[in-house]
This record gives structure tokens, C-alpha cells and sequence, in this order.
């Protein structure tokens, strides 16, 4: 349920039924994969006017409607595009809003990839790029310019996971005419559902959670009734579409996502409570926890954590950092997550000019996946006793 209350049904029935009705397709429980180009019209009249509900591969097909309206129905959109990457999902809706002369604010606890092209390309194309404090909350107020278009939020922030108060940005955003993106990665709409909360474009890096095994790229965004033509019209200009086997693979992966989150959920919440009694751990960056400074946000607005958070080694630099990391021996050394498996990654704020925290030793991200509790706690022990070395 949204924690508004607005959904009649619960988030694991819609996760397990959103978007395709079998009966649509002889009673198969899983829509077909269509894999297309061309699509053929009965006449020439017909084609002249592009007169029927698929007209082209790069348009759509009913593998990425299934996807797209599960999207909607978990997101309350009004629709949703499906793009090849989580970083083009971030791409697009900020080429699609965006033009020379206006300017953007950017939460400078963004994703890095979405600062690299906020910097190089959308720098290029004119648009003024400003980075903002991620607990700036109504006070973006004051940031606004007559030329603001858009508000780029993710919370909680990559790597640092500094929460945003996603209600009081939008709220001031709106009021100097500004569209408000999310970037939602982190909680999926299981846990957050920015529409209702005053956000207009919502960015899944659909790899993530919803793909869930680490094997595919994807992206998804969605729009309310405001955003969504100027949205879509983009992404035919752009075609950026996406490959049917990964849209299948996410579906796929949404009918599970809800029982996966919740182990993710479980496992990470009780691993940071224990790195927050571990002599050699300064702080645990994890808005489950009391001691994060964004709590009461997270507690009010979201309904759930996902399986990704950071702590900070008590003293120490990179040589303390490597060691940890390499002393892992279930825990892969990579980049993503979302997947079953855990993962750990040194963190890098060296491009942050705002949020670049005070931390008193390096900053090292675990992403729980779904193995057992107590070998993954051994694992970072062992990771533990390494940088004592
Ligand atoms: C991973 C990630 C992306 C990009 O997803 P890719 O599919 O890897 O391109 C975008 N935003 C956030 C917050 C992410 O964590």
C-alpha cells in the first residue's frame, strides 16, 4: 500500500498481476516477447494515417506495454517509457524538459553519472547546472531563477544517502514553475511513490531491484498528466527504445520484487544495527536507523528501506579502505546492485562541491543481497579485522 492509503489493493497483489491480463493472450500466465520492427497494416489507408494501436518497433509493443502500464499502476502515472539504461532513464526526461538558456538544480548528492551529464552535455547545450544541498528542503526557494525548469531530487542521495524533503522542494519548485524529477532508484514504488507526493517525473534504474539478478540494463520514467506527452513525444524523437528480452526479464523480475525487497530490507537493517556496535565503524549512513539525520524524513514519507547503505571506517584512507575490501570473501568487489548478491564498493565524493560530509575515515558501500544474514556478517568482520592489520 501507498502510505497515503490510496491503493485499494495490496503492493505484492499488484506487483504479481500489474500490466497484463492473460486472458489478452490465450490464457498464458506471461505476455509473449515480441520482438519487432515492422508492423503491417491491412491498406494502404490504414498505413497513410497510421491507423491502429502499433505502428513501429520504436513505438512500442505489447511486451513494453505490459511493463510500462505495471509501471503506472505501481507509480499512479499517467505513462511510462522504457529506455536501455537506468542512466538513459535519467538522460532523457532532463533532454525532454530542458532547452539552451534555462537553468537546472541538481541535488548534489546525485548519482555520478547524472552530474557528468548535467556537466558536459546539458553544459553544452546552454542549460545553466546548479548543485544544491540535499537537505535544502523548502529553502530551494531560494534558489529558483524565473528560468528554473526543472528540480532534479534523489533521495536518499547515492552513496551518502542524505534524504530530501521531497513534499516542501516540490511544493517550492511548483511555485516558481519548476517540474520536479526523482530519482527513485533506491526505494522502488514499493517504498515510495513520489507522484503522491508532489514529484511530477519519477527515474527507475529498472537494473536494480526490479531486474534483481544483476544480467540486465534498464530504465524506466514516468510521468504524471502534466509531463507525460512532452515525455513520450521525447522519446520518439530520441528512440531510445529497448531490447524485448531485458523488458520481459524486468517484468519478470517485478512479480518477485516485493518478497526480495523484503529480505533485503530485513538483512541490511540488521547488518547496519550491527556496524553501528563495531569498534572500528565511525557512523553507518542508513535512514532506517535513529542515529541518520534524514530518519524522521524516511519515517514520514517512505514505507521501507531497500538493501543499500554505507559506513564509515573509524580513521584510515584508501590503504585501510582496500583492505577491508579485499579481506571480503562473499561480498563481490562491483559496481550496481539490486542483484541477489552482495556487493561492496569504496566510496568516491571527490566531484561533490556541497555534500561531501565530514566522515572521519573512508566511506565503504554494501549492497545485502539475499544470502544469509550471519555469513554475510562474518564476512564483513573478516573485512573488519583486515584494516586493523
Ligand atoms: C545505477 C543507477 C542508475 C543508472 O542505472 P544503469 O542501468 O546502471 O545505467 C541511475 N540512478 C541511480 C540512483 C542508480 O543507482
Amino acid at each position: 500500500m501507498s502510505k497515503n492509503g490510496k491503493n485499494e489493493i495490496g503492493t505484492n497483489t499488484r506487483l504479481a498481476h500489474a500490466g497484463y491480463a492473460p486472458r489478452d493472450f490465450f490464457g498464458f500466465v506471461n505476455p509473449p516477447v515480441v520482438h519487432a520492427s515492422t508492423v503491417l497494416f491491412p491498406d494502404a489507408a490504414t498505413m497513410s494515417k497510421r491507423d491502429q494501436k502499433y505502428t513501429y518497433g520504436t513505438r512500442g509493443t505489447p511486451t513494453t506495454d505490459a511493463l510500462a502500464s505495471a509501471m503506472d499502476e505501481l507509480e499512479g502515472s499517467a505513462g511510462t517509457i522504457i529506455v536501455p539504461s537506468g542512466l538513459a532513464a535519467v538522460t532523457v526526461p532532463l533532454l525532454a524538459f530542458l532547452s539552451s538558456g534555462d537553468h537546472v538544480l541538481i541535488v548534489d548528492s546525485v548519482y555520478n553519472p547524472t552530474r557528468r551529464f548535467a556537466d558536459t552535455m546539458l553544459a553544452r547545450f546552454g542549460v545553466e547546472v546548479q548543485y544544491y544541498d540535499p537537505h535544502i528542503g523548502a529553502g530551494i526557494s531560494d534558489l529558483m531563477k524565473p528560468n528554473t525548469r526543472v528540480v532534479f531530487t534523489e533521495s536518499p542521495g547515492s552513496n551518502t544517502f542524505e534524504m530530501q524533503d521531497i513534499p516542501a522542494i516540490a511544493e517550492a519548485a511548483h511555485a516558481g514553475g519548476a517540474v520536479v524529477m526523482m530519482d527513485n532508484t533506491w526505494a522502488t514504488p514499493v517504498y515510495f511513490r513520489p507522484l503522491d507526493f508532489g514529484v511530477d517525473v519519477t527515474i527507475h534504474a529498472a537494473t536494480k531491484y526490479p531486474a534483481g539478478h544483476s544480467d540486465v540494463l534498464l530504465g524506466t520514467v514516468s510521468a504524471n498528466e502534466k509531463c507525460w506527452s512532452q515525455l513520450h513525444e521525447t522519446f520518439l524523437t530520441l528512440g531510445t527504445c529497448a531490447a524485448p528480452d531485458d523488458v520481459y526479464q524486468v517484468l519478470r523480475g517485478l512479480r518477485t520484487m516485493g518478497v526480495r525487497l523484503e529480505r533485503h530490507q530485513e538483512s541490511a537493517l540488521e547488518i547496519a544495527r550491527w556496524l553501528e556496535a563495531q569498534d572500528s565503524v565511525a557512523q553507518v549512513l542508513h535512514p532506517g536507523l535513529e542515529s541518520h539525520p534524514g530518519h524522521a524524513i524516511w519515517k514520514r514519507d517512505f514505507s521501507g528501506a531497500s538493501g543499500i547503505f554505507s559506513f564509515v571506517l573509524k580513521g584510515g584512507g584508501e590503504r585501510e579502505a582496500h583492505a577491508f575490501l579485499d579481506g571480503l570473501e562473499i561480498f563481490g568487489l562491483g559496481y550496481s546492485w539490486g542483484g541477489y548478491e552482495s556487493l561492496a564498493v569504496n566510496v568516491f565524493l571527490g566531484d561533490r562541491t556541497i555534500a561531501k560530509g565530514d566522515y572521519a575515515g573512508p566511506v565503504i558501500r554494501l549492497q545485502i543481497g539475499l544470502e544469509d544474514v550471519e555469513d554475510l556478517k562474518a564476512d564483513i568482520a573478516r573485512g573488519l579485522i583486515a584494516t586493523a592489520r
